[in-house]
């Protein structure tokens, strides 16, 4: 076992290919080697091939090897050792054979001319060979400097070529997944294979950098669930893209893998607050509905026209409390999966009708226009789909204080009832227009600032749309007032 080791760094040394970026060139090498060989050279042409014709080409045979071999091993000066060396060994054939006469010139003129091929043949095979050194070695440590920054990242990042063997990895991604990456192995027998996405175990096939290489679309944001031996959980939040080159070649795959468990366990917390507080609030509330109701009653009989106007107010201002309430109730119901609906058939036309007729009482500002006549029944839930108009009809009244017109339309198309609510108001910027249903967002510019909300409205109407197999979208330009579409199937 030791002995082949020590052959295999024998092989090692003697192979110029494998000592390629290694800038450690020998002198005694050439020199040692080029001696040897000249003395099996003088002991062939004296003892073996009397032929002075073929122990000449042998001999320009065996120099030109030499003088290849070692510029290549030992650079532009392991090239010119053996040339002199040879060049020497060439005078002293003349010296010892007593070349004479026209033997001497051409034998003077030959050793000239193959001396400038020789230093020639050295000072190229050896330039090139120190410029590969060189450049491998700066790629060296290139990667090393890179390998540096990697480190430090608190996010994990793991990089691939483009048959997804790993070629770099940090101190971090170790400890997030908790296992040692090497290079070399494949990115499927690693990464996230413990793994579930949305509730269900991530095949191989399906891994991040896996799909990036397949699909070369980046994927953004991307979570995954890690469950631990100790039955803890890791939440794990995903970026990839696959990088090419300037002639648009595949080369490689990075993925950015944070840990967002503690973020997740803090929304957690969020989100159990609020359904607690959204559940101590209403009964309360609903306690405070029923006495103003009471008293209301009682001041009407004394006819006290300042007090009726003021419990009026109480009972508007109580009114909103318990809207705002229902509605921290329903994200919450919405985020644990517990909002139920209560499908039945209704005509979709006359609950808009309906909406409308509710919501023009307040909006005196105003006119909501809708036209049309056809029957169009849905299977639905009622007061749910109620909920979705008379959040996009008040965004509508809220959103465009400069305006006096709403337009709300109905249309089937494709098995599909399409409702629009359009205004002419402030208008939503391209780049808002999908997060403003994301939960808890609002749009925030100095304009608007100054309107009241949680943001909490278009989240739930979005989700309770996509619960009945529909979509909700929003077309909208900045000042120019915005149109918010929903649609659901007609059976
Ligand atoms: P809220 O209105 O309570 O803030 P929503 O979820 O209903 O919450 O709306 C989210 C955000 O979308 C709003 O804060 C507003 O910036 C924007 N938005 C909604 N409807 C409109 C509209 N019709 N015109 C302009 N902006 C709107």
């Amino acid at each position: 076992m030791v002995e082949y080791k020590y052959m295999k760094n024998i092989f090692t040394y003697l192979n110029p290919i494998k000592r390629l970026g290694i800038k450690k060139y020998s002198i005694l090498l050439p020199t040692l080697v080029t001696f040897f060989f000249y003395f099996i050279s003088e002991f062939y042409a004296y003892n073996i091939a009397k032929n002075p014709l073929i122990v000449g080409v042998y001999i320009i045979f065996v120099s030109a090897s030499l003088i290849i071999y070692f510029s290549f091993h030992d650079g532009i000066l392991g090239g010119i050792i053996a040339s002199t060396i040879t060049i020497l060994y060439y005078a002293e054939i003349m010296y010892t054979r007593h070349y004479r006469g026209a033997q001497l010139s051409a034998g003077i003129s030959t050793t000239i001319v193959l001396a400038i091929v020789f230093y020639c043949l050295a000072a190229v095979i050896g330039w090139l060979k120190q410029t590969i050194d060189g450049l491998i070695v700066n790629e060296g440590d290139e990667k090393r400097r890179l390998q540096a920054i990697v480190d430090q990242l608190p996010v994990g990042v793991l990089i691939t070529d483009a048959q997804g063997k790993i070629t770099q990895g940090n101190k971090k991604i170790e400890e997030i997944l908790q296992t040692k990456i090497s290079q070399g192995t494949s990115v499927k027998d690693n990464l996230i294979m413990q793994s579930r996405h949305d509730g269900k175990i991530v095949n191989p096939s399906e891994a991040p950098l896996v799909q990036v290489l397949r699909t070369r679309k980046p994927i953004v944001g991307k979570e995954y669930v890690i469950d631990r031996v100790n039955g803890k959980q890791t939440h794990l939040q995903v970026n990839a893209s696959a990088i090419s080159n300037k002639d648009g070649k595949l080369i490689a795959a990075a993925s950015i893998i944070s840990d967002i468990t503690q973020q997740k366990e803090m929304e957690t917390r969020k989100d159990d607050f609020v359904n607690m507080a959204s559940h101590e609030l209403k009964t309360p509330l609903t306690s405070m509905k029923i006495y103003i109701d009471l008293l209301t009653k009682r001041i009407k009989q004394s006819q006290d026209n300042k007090s009726i106007k003021i419990l009026k107010n109480i009972e508007n201002q109580t009114e909103k409390l318990q809207e705002l309430v229902n509605d921290l109730l329903d994200v919450s119901r919405l985020q644990t999966g517990k909002l139920m609906f209560t499908k039945e058939q209704f005509r979709l036309d006359a609950l808009i009708r309906e909406t409308i007729e509710g919501l023009q009482e307040v909006a005196k500002n105003h006119k909501i226009v809708f036209s049309s006549n056809k029957a169009t029944s849905i299977y639905a839930d009622r007061f749910r789909i109620y909920q979705v108009l008379t959040n996009l009809l008040t965004n509508a009244i809220k959103y465009s204080k400069n305006a006096d017109e709403i337009i709300v339309s109905l249309q089937r198309s494709r098995g599909k009832a399409i409702v629009r609510v359009q205004d002419f108001g402030i208008g939503i910027a391209k780049d808002q227009q999908k997060k403003i249903f994301d939960r808890l967002y609002q749009v925030t510019d100095h304009q608007e600032k100054t309107f009241p909300g949680l943001g909490m409205g278009l989240y739930i109407s979005k989700e309770i749309v996509k619960r009945h197999k529909g979509c909700l979208w929003v077309e909208s330009e900045k000042n120019k007032g915005s149109t918010f579409i929903f649609s659901l199937p007609l059976k």
